[in-house]
């Protein structure tokens, strides 16, 4: 279900880019009127990279009509209007819909303006009523809009789509027509090149032309990759990045089962309500010890259905007094059974394993902060029609850690953790970046709509912690009220590709409450016990995600360090004294942990030099007969052409420091 309506301050925040969206939306439901006047309009928000309206309309709407419809939209930005803003009564506007002259060019008698009225109901009382008005085109609408339709300075309708009033299955099926608008050509121009630049680079292309991963929905599942061979190469220098990086500022690494006892997740409250939508359903099991008086009291679950199957054929003749006893004790013997089978979850997150390991020894002050590292495996459960290659899956790998600290470290643990987001962002070449900087909403604590621990000086103090840690490091973010997680302020980091679309990949959390839940403490210096505070944190995310990221970025031209296919040896021709000068070069490589393999066959040279640049090898040490006297090779790069000849030793010694340093 979607939120559409969005509050007042959500609007007030609305960016000019949204505003010219959201206006644009306006004006291609006036050009629709133009051409179908019985149209009839539910929604129009601005969305992620453009805008939609949905409609109901008996006409099905196709891309064919785009032409005409953009036509007429022209016209309407052609002619200027100003988008005025009108207050008027509920009264007032229950009646302009039941003209029918809500979301039309007039009134429209016995066509009322049926999604408009609901959309009326949907406002609080007390709240003020507005229209927009562009030209004779009249919406019940809260703005905000541009002045007028002439500052929207290109647009193009994109899509249509099926859509359902509010979302909602049950209700009328809508035509939902989505375009996009910019300031200016420009503008517009550049972002339908990323587009096509995104296609040309997108991950589960080049994932399956480089076998990196496959996705078999039949005998595994939907939403859960399998790493060949080339993506698992990925996987592995991932980890060994992060193994290294993670060493070096102190953490210790743990490894934790994929399974846990229901207890687990009641504790950490990601169960009962919380989280269980997005876990797998539970599995039972049955300890051998509980399986005789359970096969026991299934005897006797038959025994009574015979029974009260019996009473029914007697029909009039059965005694209901002891129906309702039998009945009593059927139920009385499932809840029985129900408590002899333990439930188990698979992990959606691996914190509260963290938590149990934290648990695991008597801690004091002395061990903080303590920094527990895992590439945990987690699975969530996500709707299949939400699945989408490896940024959308049902099990993931999570470059995850739980640093508990004291309030005093807090700060510092903080930063840490911030810097190490830099410097992974300069391995992989992220210029742009923005953190994502969620609070809570203090009226969401308590009551039916509570949604955040009931913690209000916390909240506060953690919050402002990190606000100023942001603020301190003049890491560019925005502050994102109600968006928390339930048990502290979150940080989510979007960063650009280089070709300029934007990825959400890691999480970062502060986490006051659960440790408490876990009843999780040390021994401070006054001997007192003290709750620890734990940050949680992925500055890699998922695997799974990451490397779906790292395909499209680099658009599988990885670094030499992170290439599946490090290095191809190729000699000129199969002569047997160019392949006995090339064999110890590649064995040298393979000796230091290259990826390396060789191509000595009698295939012509330039079909050689082609398949290695498919297979998107990165360097390529071609071996001629003038290379083998002067004791050297010539070096070639992916996509990057001749590098000239060089002498054999230096060529080895700059492929593995190429590779130490992680040079992009
Ligand atoms: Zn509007
Ligand atoms: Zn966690």
């Amino acid at each position: 279900m979607e939120n559409e309506r969005k509050t007042l301050d959500d609007r007030a925040k609305m960016t000019e880019l949204e505003r010219i969206r959201h206006s644009a939306a306006h004006v291609m439901a006036t050009a629709i009127l133009r051409l179908w006047p019985e149209a009839q309009f539910a929604a129009g928000p601005p969305v992620e990279n453009g805008f939609y309206y949905d409609v109901d309309l008996p006409h099905r709407i196709s891309p064919e009509d785009f032409e005409k419809i953009e036509a007429e939209m022209k016209k309407e930005i052609k002619a200027n209007n100003v988008f005025e803003r009108i207050v008027v009564t509920r009264e007032q506007a229950i009646a302009d819909a039941q003209s029918g002259r809500l979301g039309g060019l007039a009134e429209r008698p016995g066509n009322v303006s049926k999604f408009k009225i609901g959309n009326l109901e949907a406002i609080p009382a007390g709240e003020e009523i507005t229209y927009y008005r562009n030209g004779d085109f009249l919406d019940l609408c809260a703005g905000p809009h541009v002045m007028r339709t002439g500052n929207i300075g290109a647009f193009k309708l994109t899509n249509v789509a099926a859509a359902y009033y509010k979302g909602d299955e049950k209700g009328p099926q809508l035509q939902r027509i989505y375009g996009t608008a910019f300031k200016n050509k420009t503008a517009m121009d550049e972002y339908f090149k990323m587009l096509e630049e995104a296609k040309r680079r997108d991950h589960r292309k080049i994932g399956a032309e480089m076998g990196l991963f496959a996705i078999d929905t039949e005998f595994v599942g939907p939403g859960m990759p399998l790493w060949l061979p080339k993506g698992t190469v990925l996987v592995e220098e991932l980890e060994k990045l992060a193994k290294e990086t993670e060493f070096a500022a102190g953490y210790v690494r743990v490894r934790t089962p994929h399974l846990a006892k229901e207890k687990m997740y009641l504790t950490s409250g990601h169960l009962p309500i919380l989280y269980k939508d997005s876990m797998f359903p539970p599995m039972t099991l049955l300890e051998e010890q509980s399986r005789e008086r359970n096969e026991q009291l299934t005897r006797r679950k038959f025994a009574i259905m015979d029974a009260l199957l019996k009473f029914k054929s007697e029909g009039a003749t059965a005694n209901p007094e002891q129906v309702r006893a039998l009945e009593q004790e059927a139920f009385d013997i499932a809840l029985q059974q129900d408590v002899l089978g333990e439930r188990y979850y698979l992990k959606a997150m691996n914190c509260p394993h963290h938590h149990r390991i934290f648990a695991a020894e008597p801690r004091s002050y002395r061990d903080l902060p303590l920094r527990l590292a895992e590439y945990g495996t987690c699975y969530r459960y996500e709707q299949s029609g939400e699945l989408f290659g490896l940024m959308r899956v049902r099990s993931l790998n999570m470059n995850d850690a739980h640093i508990y600290c004291t309030e005093d470290q807090f700060a510092a643990e903080f930063n840490a953790v911030n810097d190490m987001y830099l410097k992974y962002f300069k391995i992989f070449g992220i210029e742009k970046y923005v953190m994502r900087f969620s609070t809570h909403d203090p009226s969401r604590l308590t009551g039916e709509n509570a949604k955040f621990v009931n913690e209000p000086a916390l909240w506060k103090k953690t919050e402002d912690l990190v606000r100023q840690v942001l603020i301190d490091s003049k890491i560019p973010f925005v502050e994102v009220p109600n968006e928390a997680a339930f048990y502290g302020p979150k940080i989510d980091v979007q960063v650009w590709s280089v070709i300029g679309r934007e990825f959400t990949l890691a999480t970062n959390q502060v986490d006051f409450a659960v440790p408490a839940k876990f009843g999780l403490t040390y021994r401070d210096k006054d001997n007192s016990n003290k709750t620890p505070l734990c940050i949680h944190r992925a500055p890699l995310g998922t695997h799974e995600r990451f490397i779906g990221f790292l395909i499209e970025h680099y658009a599988g031209n990885f670094p030499l360090w992170l290439a599946p296919d490090q290095v191809r040896v190729i000699t000129l021709n199969d002569d047997e004294a160019l392949i006995n000068y090339a064999k110890p070069i590649v064995a040298e490589l393979r000796a230091n942990m290259v990826r390396v393999d060789a191509d000595f066959s009698a295939t012509p040279f330039k079909a050689k030099i082609a398949d290695a640049e498919k297979t998107r090898v990165h360097t390529m040490l071609v071996i001629g007969g003038r290379d083998m006297e002067a004791g050297a090779v010539s070096v070639r790069l992916h996509h990057g052409g001749q590098q000239g000849a060089k002498p054999k030793a230096e060529v080895v010694a700059d492929i593995l420091a190429g590779i130490k340093e992680r040079r992009a």
